[in-house]
């Protein structure tokens, strides 16, 4: 899931001073979870601005924010609401909020949170990143762990001299990725092979932005 957290509230107003009338959309998947763009999220935002005179023609929270044909067929009920705004405030990740620019591409579309990474909720609204989306994956060879994101130095072949105790140089406060990765191939009783495997440097075009996938061709 993104992981999307608050902007600060009085940034967020001075960014959007100069308009009167909004609409704020959300979205049900990860800014839901990660308490960032669901009903009470947007319940609270339209009072805050109710607060400082401002109007709030509508509030919805979009199934998926960054499905745009979805949310465009979703927002028809909106129409008469939408007519009547100059602001849309997206609160959900930056992809949701170039849906509604896509959209809607005579309004101000303006961001309420700060989208931070790809991640992994492991206890309620607690978020680790586990993947950085780099187009080649290496899991199969890695015991399912990630060295990219979960080694700060995205070393492929560690660990480095520097992990001490099993943990590592960098941030002390967490575990060498490549001690975790060591143990789990123990543990699946594959340390021949990862002794075996060197892993080949990572084809970096394989991230270069903006990317672009047709699925529906890849089927074929
Ligand atoms: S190897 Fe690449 S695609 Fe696989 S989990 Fe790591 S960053 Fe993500
Ligand atoms: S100690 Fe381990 S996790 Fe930390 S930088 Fe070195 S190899 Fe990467």
């Amino acid at each position: 899931m993104i992981i999307t957290k608050k902007k600060d509230r009085k940034q967020l107003l001075e960014n959007v001073k100069g308009y009167k009338n909004f609409f704020l959309l959300g979205c049900s998947e990860c800014a839901t979870l990660c308490g960032t763009g669901g009903q009470e999220q947007l319940e609270e935002l339209k009072q805050l601005l109710e607060a400082e005179g401002k109007a709030v023609t509508g509030a919805f929270v979009a199934k998926t924010g960054c499905q745009v044909l979805g949310t465009k067929v979703e927002l028809k009920q909106f129409k008469e609401a939408l007519a009547k705004t100059d602001c849309i405030i997206v609160m959900s990740c930056g992809a949701g909020t170039q849906s509604a620019v896509e959209l809607f591409d005579d309004k101000a579309v303006y961001p309420s949170n700060d989208s931070m990474f790809l991640g992994n909720m492991t206890r309620l609204q607690m978020f680790d990143e586990r993947c950085s989306l780099c187009g080649q994956c290496i899991l199969d060879k890695t015991g399912g762990i990630c060295p990219v994101t979960a080694c700060p130095k995205g070393i492929l072949n560690g660990p480095c001299g520097g992990t001490k105790d099993g943990h590592c140089e960098v941030s002390p406060d967490i575990p060498c990725a490549w001690v975790r990765i060591y143990d789990r191939m123990k543990k699946l009783n594959k340390v021949e092979e990862f002794k075996a495997t060197t892993l080949d440097a990572k084809d970096w075009s394989a991230s270069i932005k903006p990317r672009k996938l047709v699925a529906r061709e890849e089927k074929k």
